[in-house]
């Protein structure tokens, strides 16, 4: 999930400030009373990324257990995510989306979603808000068909997911297909009963353990981002351990 958010837009601030302890979202009493997502009728099941790692960290649990259950998946990757080092003298940005081409393959592997369909659009990142009728339109032919079409919350405040979770609920809406939001930098940004936050729209998506420790190794493979390139600041790691604390808890959520 690349902080990279263009420059001079509001967003910047709340992701590169200090986050919520993953410990205050576990003690948090909202999970108890926080719906279970039910899962589609098996078909394919679209799920559309704005950097390769959302998809896992927001929903990857979901994708495991969609995957045993016999559903298709088509892994949409929007921008390939190339502009999360940007001043890396370790690895180039051409470099850097081949790599994360790999990881996000590996990862998928290790979630155990067999040989998904895995589009590539190459979208500039941080700039997709440019390109938001371009993408619609890629998404439409893509969303077509499918039983759930999840793509990143349009509220996230990061620009790129923002603009993707736009697209793809125009797309989803425009073939009929049903259409559901994953957060990723909420847990960083937001309070537990935040009202920036929709809660009445959460739906929880519960994660037994052997598909948490599917997940755990899934986001294990995103070295370019929990892993520093190198030393020296332009190369740090853009998900530490904390951040990445908040997507290995033992359920997911979306936003219906
Ligand atoms: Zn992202």
């Amino acid at each position: 999930m690349t902080v990279g958010t263009g420059d001079g837009t509001p967003y910047a601030d709340a992701i590169q400030a200090p986050g919520t302890a993953e410990s205050i979202w576990r003690a948090w009493g909202g999970w108890e009373g926080m719906a279970e997502f039910p899962l589609p009728p098996r078909g394919r099941v679209v799920v559309v990324a704005a950097h390769p790692d959302d998809e896992v960290l927001g929903l990857g649990g979901a994708l495991a257990r969609l995957a045993d259950a016999g559903h298709r998946l088509t892994v949409v990757s929007v921008t390939d995510g190339e502009g999360s080092h940007p001043d890396s003298e370790v690895l180039s940005p051409h470099e850097l989306a081949e790599v994360r081409a790999g990881e996000i393959r590996t990862a998928l592997e290790r979630l155990g979603t067999g040989d998904p369909e895995i589009v590539r659009l190459r979208l500039p990142d941080s700039h997709v808000c440019d390109h938001e009728k371009q993408l619609r339109e890629a998404l439409v032919p893509l969303c077509s068909g499918a039983v759930l079409v999840a793509a990143p919350w349009t509220a996230d405040l990061h620009s790129d997911h923002e603009a993707t979770g736009r697209s793809a609920r125009e797309a989803a809406r425009a073939v009929g297909a049903p259409f559901a939001e994953y957060p990723v930098w909420l847990w960083h940004w937001a309070r537990p009963d935040d009202p920036r936050v929709p809660w009445d729209r959460a739906a929880r998506v519960t994660l037994a353990a052997g598909i948490q420790a599917r997940k755990r190794h899934a986001v294990d493979a995103f070295a370019s981002q929990i892993r520093p390139l190198g030393p020296g600041p332009a190369e740090a790691a853009i998900l530490p351990p904390d951040e990445v604390a908040h997507h290995l808890r033992p359920c997911e959520v979306v936003f219906l």
